[in-house]
């Protein structure tokens, strides 16, 4: 039985300085250029890739770290470097899971590594599920896909939205209703491979933060792809599909809203993310509230100054021990039977848009400046209590675990 600790082991602290010296010397100075371009930085993701921090292997290894800290950790030095750029360089890992999850090994060895490219020719890769009329309710997704038996081949028609790297992945892995009667339990991912006719980028939006990040609607017109894009394949989806309609049928189980039930397992990283943003903006803010004159002393030396420092370093500190309880009891393959996935994601993603503003307000009229970094940080944190589930879907989540009510 290891010790308890709360302490990275020198493997981990090894890998976070690594990614934390590429978050400083790399992501920063080029953060305030990609906000304002809002554009993918396609060079820094290549920086990344050349030095093996923008791979499967990277990911797949913090992935299978034992104490589970290893995604959060890369998440939050990644995001303390800068969100938007952070976020081109980890969506595809939202497409990968996609894949990892649902997918045979075929598949995944066919797919994956084609999202990611290699560092001469970096690729994207994207996961579609979200539309227009179903965001928090994916019970409510319209895309179809259609099983053509002559041919072997799925057809896919609808429009996706809010698509990270939508329209510029190599790769995009796309939800659809494949039994309109069974909710979201009909609903099954198919792999569109590159160059497939019929996919197109709709509406690239225009965002008020992560705007290096590329968010787009994912246009999909007869959409043809082979059968063997169906992830996990046809016999598997029958079997499930048959054994949800058997359910229905004997009303042994509701028909879920698959909002509520979207993996409770990556909400801890989303939360990592929100701490590396909240941390980011912290130390910014104490840094100035030393050096900042006012009334001849620093403006830290009144207590509302630093009381405010004092609670935002408490916040953070306690939503890092959430995100890090949740990811180390889904990697120790302990259920979360109070949400506590959810719980991580909620407090962690509210503590980044309450600290970012708190720093907004320690710098005064420059934070409310482009001049300076928190301004971009609070515009960047106001994310993480929107996507993979809003801040009222994890509360939702949570409620309805504690009161033993199904959520799936
Ligand atoms: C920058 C960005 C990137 C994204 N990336 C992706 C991606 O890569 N792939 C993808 O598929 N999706 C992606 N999304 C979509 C994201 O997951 C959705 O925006 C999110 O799930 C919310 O859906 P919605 O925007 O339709 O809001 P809605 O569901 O319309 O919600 C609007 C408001 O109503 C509240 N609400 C809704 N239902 C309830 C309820 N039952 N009880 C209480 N309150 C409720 C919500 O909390 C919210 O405050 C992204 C979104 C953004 C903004």
């Amino acid at each position: 039985m290891p010790e308890f600790s709360f302490e990275l082991n020198d493997e981990q602290k090894s890998v976070r300085d690594w990614i934390h010296g590429f978050a400083q010397d790399v992501m920063r100075p080029a953060a305030a250029e990609w906000d304002e371009r809002e554009e993918t930085p396609w060079p820094i993701i290549q920086e990344a890739a050349k030095i093996g921090l923008y791979s499967l292997d990277f990911y797949a290894q913090q992935f299978f770290d034992p104490t589970g800290l290893g995604i959060p950790m890369t998440m939050e030095e990644l995001f303390w470097g800068d969100a938007g750029i952070a976020l081109s360089i980890v969506g595809t890992g939202l497409a990968a899971v996609g894949v990892l999850a649902n997918g045979t090994e075929e598949q995944i060895g066919t797919w994956v590594p084609q999202m990611y490219g290699d560092a001469s020719d970096v690729k994207v890769g994207a996961f579609c599920s979200s539309e227009p009329d179903a965001g928090s309710d994916v019970g409510a997704m319209r895309t179809r896909a259609v099983y053509d038996e002559a041919k072997d081949e799925w057809v896919l028609n609808g429009t996706k939205t809010w698509a990270t790297n939508g329209g510029i992945a190599t790769i995009h892995v796309v939800v659809a209703v494949v039994d309109p009667e069974l909710g979201s339990k009909g609903h099954a991912s198919f792999i569109i491979p590159p160059n497939t006719p019929g996919l197109s980028q709709g509406q690239k939006f225009l965002k008020h933060g992560i705007r290096a990040s590329h968010t787009a609607e994912v246009v999909l017109e007869d959409v043809r792809i082979p059968g063997s894009c169906l992830l996990g394949g046809k016999s598997k989806l029958d079997e499930r599909l048959a054994r949800a309609k058997e359910k229905a049928r004997s009303g042994g189980e509701r028909v879920k809203n698959a909002a509520m039930a979207t993996f409770e397992a990556s909400r801890p990283a989303v939360g990592a993310m929100a701490v590396g943003t909240a941390r980011a903006a912290y130390e910014e803010a104490l840094e100035y509230a030393k050096t900042r004159t006012q009334f001849g002393r620093p403006i830290i030396d009144n207590q509302g100054v630093a009381f405010q420092l004092a609670d935002m370093r408490t916040q953070i500190d306690a939503a890092r021990l959430l995100v890090w309880r949740a990811s180390w009891m889904a990697s120790a393959g302990k259920p979360f039977t109070s949400a506590e996935g959810s719980m991580s994601k909620l407090f962690a993603s509210e503590t980044a848009k309450k600290v970012t503003a708190q720093a907004i307000q320690i710098f005064g009229g420059n934070g409310y400046t482009r001049e300076y970094p928190v301004e971009r940080m609070h515009r960047d944190s106001a994310i993480y209590t929107i996507f993979e589930g809003t801040s009222e879907i994890q509360r939702l989540v949570i409620a309805r675990t504690l009161a033993g009510m199904p959520i799936r």
